[in-house]
């Protein structure tokens, strides 16, 4: 068998386009126009680059860019009072805080200050509490993502074997409640894991969330298999996902690429929470 290719780039233009077309209605039915503000302190090269690309697709979806940008050398108790500032702000559908902050402060207390309903990351304790229960909330949105993914290739989830690698609270965890959620029966590994061939070889979803480049070999994967890798990794011959693309596509039914598999729909993901928090706020 040799895999058919999930183009992320594809299923996140089609998101992103959605997304315009819903907000244009949102706006044109008298409603404020959605608005996200990413918080970005210092300047770490590779996150300037993450904000910028969130900031290019919100304007290009109509969301009004409401960017703010601190110094690296920013008090935790500044970040602190800008988070609270825009949480006031009814301006602000959504709040995102790149992630990791300077050293001197503490990204998780400071991510937990984002209001629920304007967390367009997903990330808060209230956020994941609210996943973790099934109630309706904001979804972290590389996860959204790859349930996208599934989606859109139709792929069954209720009552397969899904196993996740990885159990980080940014993907592993709430990608695993998410499948749950719809019914897969999933199975969680991690570094401790014995025997990962054997467990990841049931799976008829595997979903790779490591960062250990090309960890997942032809071992680890049952003929058939749908194949999420939400790696990336720099190697000295560019960027390379979890699993080893060659020698998984030729056993596995679907898989998607690195890049241009899960990256690509993440951002389209975060347009579409920035979205879903205007509208929660407006109720
Ligand atoms: P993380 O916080 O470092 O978590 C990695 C997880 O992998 C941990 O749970 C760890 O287990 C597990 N692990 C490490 N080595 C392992 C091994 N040899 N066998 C089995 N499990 C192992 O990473 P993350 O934030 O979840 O990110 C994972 C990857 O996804 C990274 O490459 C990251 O760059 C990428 N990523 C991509 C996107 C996207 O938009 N495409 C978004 C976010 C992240 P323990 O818990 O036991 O240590």
């Amino acid at each position: 068998m040799t895999a058919a290719i999930i183009d992320g780039k594809v299923v996140g233009a089609k998101v992103r386009a959605a997304v315009a077309v819903d907000v244009a209605a949102w706006v044109a039915a008298g409603n404020r126009q959605p608005g996200l503000a990413t918080v970005l302190v210092g300047d770490d090269p590779a996150s300037a680059v993450y904000v910028g690309s969130k900031r290019t697709a919100c304007v290009e979806a109509g969301i009004a860019d409401l960017h703010q940008h601190l110094p690296g050398d920013s008090s935790h108790e500044t970040v602190a009072a800008l988070i609270r500032q825009l949480a006031a702000d009814p301006a602000v559908s959504g709040i995102l805080l790149q992630l990791p902050v300077p050293k001197q402060m503490n990204g998780g207390g400071l991510t937990a200050l984002i209001p629920a309903e304007k967390d367009v990351d997903g990330l808060t304790p209230v956020s994941a509490g609210l996943l973790a229960l099934g109630m309706p909330g904001l979804r972290p949105c590389t996860p959204s993502g790859v349930i996208e993914l599934l989606d859109h290739h139709g792929v069954q989830i209720e009552g397969a074997e899904a196993v996740v690698v990885g159990r980080s609270d940014l993907v592993g965890k709430p990608v695993a409640q998410m499948l749950l959620q719809r019914s897969a029966t999933v199975t969680i590994a991690h570094s401790r894991t014995r025997d990962l061939e054997g467990v990841c070889s049931r799976a008829d979803i595997l979903v790779a969330a490591v960062g250990v480049p090309r960890l997942l070999g032809g071992a680890h994967v049952k003929a058939g298999a749908v194949v999420i890798d939400v790696g990336i990794n720099r190697t000295d011959t560019g960027l390379v996902g979890d699993v080893d693309f060659e020698a998984v596509s030729a056993l596995a039914s679907l898989i998607t690429p690195v890049p241009g598999g899960v990256g690509p729909v993440t951002i389209a993901m975060l347009l579409r929470n920035t979205l879903t928090a205007a509208e929660l706020q407006a109720k």
